[in-house]
């Protein structure tokens, strides 16, 4: 899941830029204001870059990006400048953003920003995925490429929907995702059916992985909500 923040304060910028960016396969989260950008990276941790505007109503776009690097996660900043701004090239690598943008640009333009940035943060220095392709939380190993799982090298066999299942569990450690929210991750928005759904794939999943399926260790329930996976 390849999911970008996108911080702009213009609808019809915004729109665009969500727009291009959908078309090259991203998921996008937006937001008008440098507040709700920082409230929006909080709530999906799973954001791994962000394309800030600088001339925002409230906190800007360089206070953005010096909250989002003090906060220490890891997160690829690319900052949208006008072309009048020259200065803001400067002030917003000195705050921390990998790259910029100079507006008016072209879909191509961004899109290939956004993607080298991506392979960036993919390769090498980055620790939080330890290796692309991989997600870990010993005794598992997710391999994203083949769409297999292993507990102690030992190869579990899983349907799709319960691989998809699992990997939107192994992607959000410790936080808490409603029913709703697995069935529409999972089985999408159009999907029809009960939310019932989730539970009898989260128990299959249980006799899957769980050391005692009988008292979940891993896939925990949140009483009246949803499930957890601990990390
Ligand atoms: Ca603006």
């Amino acid at each position: 899941m390849r999911k970008v923040l996108v911080l702009e304060d213009e609808d019809s910028i915004r729109s665009f830029v969500v727009l291009n960016l959908q078309r090259a396969g991203y998921q996008t989260v937006e937001a008008a204001s440098g507040e709700d950008a920082l409230e929006l990276m909080k709530q999906n941790p799973d954001i791994r870059l962000t394309l800030l505007d600088v001339m925002l109503p409230g906190i800007d776009g360089f206070e953005v990006c010096r909250r989002i690097r003090a906060s220490g996660k890891k997160v690829g900043i690319i900052m949208l400048t006008a072309r009048s701004q020259e200065m803001d090239k400067v002030t917003g690598l000195m705050t921390g953003a990998d790259d910029y943008v100079t507006k008016p640009f072209s879909p191509a333009e961004l899109t290939a920003r956004v993607d080298a940035l991506y392979r960036r943060i993919g390769d090498g220095t980055d620790t939080t995925p330890p290796r692309s392709g991989e997600l870990s939380s010993p005794p598992f190993r997710l391999n994203t490429r083949n769409r297999t799982l292993e507990k102690n090298g030992q190869r579990i066999k899983l349907t799709q929907v319960e691989y998809t299942v699992m990997k939107l569990l192994m992607e959000n450690p410790g936080k808490a995702l409603s029913r709703e929210e697995i069935l529409e991750a999972v089985w999408g928005r159009d999907y029809y059916g009960e939310v019932k759904i989730v539970d009898v794939n989260i128990r299959r999943l249980r006799l899957k992985v769980e050391d005692d399926p009988t008292t979940p260790t891993y896939i925990t329930t949140v009483w009246g909500y949803g499930y957890k996976w601990e990390a």
